[in-house]
């Protein structure tokens, strides 16, 4: 059997096999339990957005987190505390120091960011925790939320770094002197070393860089580990403090949010698309992991992810876009007032939008929709294939919403049940609920398009009267001489219905043909009100064709939608006509095959529209 293997795990294989060579950089020291590490170790692990991993190497091999921790813990304490707070305890400027650099403000104490050892033990700090133990436990279990799996310290280290992290506890007494650490300093620090000592391997940090590009929920479990409103504060710090002293050259280079650790891992993130871990012991002068960089590096290079450099997608975020002259809704209608249609249909547009909605994408919808707006009497907008609405995007519309009216252009958002934070982002931009009502009034595109139909019709001298006693205007009676319409009159039987009646049930025998004398009556697969209208009918059309051609039995419910006048024309009657006035059924049955034939040219028309703009 051929296994087809990826190209991009291919090309992360390649990368392992091509740097594995690469000897430069000391394994840390200063913690004496690091320098045991095997300095060969070498993995690499990129997990997507959406949870796949792709795994090279030692990418399951355990080891110390040690800085990498310092973003995760600053998400929590953002989480416990709010921005506002956090920016009281630590700035977000890069220090251009080392990571452990005495560096505090002169005169506030305020480390620089967070990033940097001081910054992390007064993020560590600001974690909500009655004690020492509870400290961590909070700690360990937020990184649980990451991996999806239970987490530990690992013992040696944390004791070795415990017994040896005079520096770290002395910048722990100089935070508490000015106040940034609220209390005892030695527990805070105790729990920082904790947390560096967390044991993980490659995969946990793809996958926690991947939780980070997909807004905070782990893409594995589903589980939230960090309020999305904080994301992107973790993913700025990362972005200009991450790499220590490296961190201008590295964004410069890569151009990705990242954090290394002195054990030698690097989480590097690309927001919306992945995360990817990569670990190998040997660090440089800023204590960044040699492999790693060039790994990265790499990735971003071949692969043209520079976050400055965004590619460009061309794929709008327009579906699709037709004017009822070119694509009716799906009521069937009088060929008079169908023509009437048609000509005029081109005042009532709709854009079928598509994606995720953001300020780029609503941009261009938005620029479409104004251009053509002059002459529109109605505007749709179908949100059915949209995926996502942002903020910016959801006023953008609303702001759209609230133009179009202002001139006079009604206008229907269809299609929004999937995207429940656009209502309320609409309605808190206006203050007239009614016209939020109205905006959202139609759930389906097919009922604001008939809605925008009959309104234009209104417009318009009446090409059909909205009651028709005269069976010579009926499509059913054309070609007929006035002999002829007086022998079919008297075949037809009057039939009143109120509304909601069933006027015909599913899977009934067909009796008759109904020719619509005034109302509109509606075609419904599955139950009334909760199934799927798929037509609907108005004065002058005639309903119930099919099964009378054929014999079958009746396949859809035909319900009155207000008062409702029929006449039946029964079927034995029609089969008597070809005895008694041959003439007459010949005509009729033409007449049916013309009504026929309008429908299955809609059909066409329909599927033409969507094939061409598709695509
Ligand atoms: N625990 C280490 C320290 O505080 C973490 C430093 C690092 O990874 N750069 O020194």
């Amino acid at each position: 059997m051929t296994v087809h293997r990826s190209p991009v795990q291919s090309f992360l294989e390649s990368l392992h096999a091509r740097f594995a060579s690469v000897r430069d950089g000391e394994v840390a020291a200063y913690i004496p339990e690091l320098a045991k590490t095997d300095p060969d170790l070498f993995g690499i692990c990129l997990a997507t957005a959406d949870g796949y991993l792709y795994e090279a190497g030692d990418s399951r091999h355990l080891f110390t987190v040690q800085s990498i921790s310092k973003p995760f813990v600053y998400g929590l304490a953002l989480d416990d505390n709010g921005v506002k707070h956090m920016l009281t305890k630590t700035g977000v400027e890069p220090s251009g120091d080392a990571f452990n650099a005495i560096s505090l403000h002169r005169v506030t104490g305020r480390p620089f960011n967070p990033m940097i050892n001081a910054g992390a033990i007064a993020t560590t700090g600001q974690v909500r925790a009655d004690s020492l133990q509870h400290r961590v436990a909070r700690i360990l279990e937020m990184f649980g939320r990451y991996t999806g799996h239970p987490m530990r310290v690992d013992p040696a280290v944390y004791d070795s770094e415990n017994r040896t992290g005079h520096r770290n506890r002395a910048i722990g007494h100089l935070l508490r002197n000015f106040d940034i650490l609220d209390a005892e300093p030695t527990a805070i620090v105790d729990a920082y070393f904790q947390q560096c000592a967390i044991a993980v391997h490659c995969a946990d940090l793809a996958l926690m860089g991947a939780t980070l590009a997909n807004q905070g929920v782990n893409p594995v479990t589903g589980v939230r580990a960090i309020e999305d409103t904080h994301v992107e504060n973790v993913l700025s710090v990362m972005a200009s403090c991450g790499m220590y002293d490296f961190s201008g050259g590295w964004i410069y280079n890569v151009g990705m949010p990242a954090k290394s650790g002195v054990s030698g891992g690097v989480l590097a993130v690309l927001p919306g698309q992945f995360g990817i871990g990569v670990f190998s012991p040997r660090v440089d002068e800023h204590g960044n992991s040699v492999r790693a960089l060039k790994v990265c590096e790499e990735v971003s290079r071949a692969w043209e992810l520079h976050q400055f450099n965004p590619p460009y997608c061309p794929t709008s975020s327009r579906r699709l876009s037709y004017s009822c002259a070119e694509r009716s809704s799906s009521r069937i209608r009088h060929p008079g007032e169908l023509a009437c249609v048609r000509d005029h249909g081109s005042r009532v547009r709709v854009f079928e939008i598509q994606g995720n909605l953001a300020f780029a994408t609503t941009e261009s919808i938005v620029r479409d929709v104004i251009a053509g707006s002059g002459e529109q009497r109605s505007v749709i907008l179908d949100f059915h294939h949209v995926t996502t609405v942002n903020g910016a995007a959801a006023r953008l519309l609303a702001d759209l919403a609230a133009e179009l009216e202002r001139r006079g252009t009604a206008t229907f958002f269809t299609h929004t049940p999937r995207l429940p934070s656009l209502r309320p982002q609409v309605a808190a931009q206006w203050t007239d609920a009614a016209a939020v009502e109205r905006l959202f009034r139609f759930p389906s595109t097919d009922l604001a398009m008939e809605w925008c139909e009959d309104d234009l019709l209104e417009t318009l001298p009446r090409p059909v009267p909205s009651r028709l006693d005269d069976l010579r205007t009926f499509e059913i009676a054309a070609g007929l001489t006035s002999e002829e319409i007086e022998v079919l009159a008297q075949l037809l039987d009057r039939q009143r219905y109120s509304p909601g009646e069933f006027i015909i049930r599913r899977d009934d025998e067909a009796t008759n043909l109904f020719l619509v004398m005034s109302g509109v009556v509606g075609v419904w697969l599955g139950e009334p009100g909760t199934g799927s209208r798929v037509a609907s009918f108005s004065v002058g059309t005639m309903v119930g064709e099919l099964a009378f051609l054929d014999g079958a039995r009746r396949s859809a419910h035909v319900v009155a939608e207000c008062d409702v006048e029929c006449s039946l024309f029964d079927v034995d009657d029609f089969l008597r006509l070809q005895e008694s006035h041959p003439r007459i059924h010949a005509t009729i049955l033409r007449n049916l095959a013309v009504s026929l034939a309008t429908k299955l040219r809609k059909v066409n028309r329909d599927v033409s529209i969507l094939s061409t703009q598709r695509g």
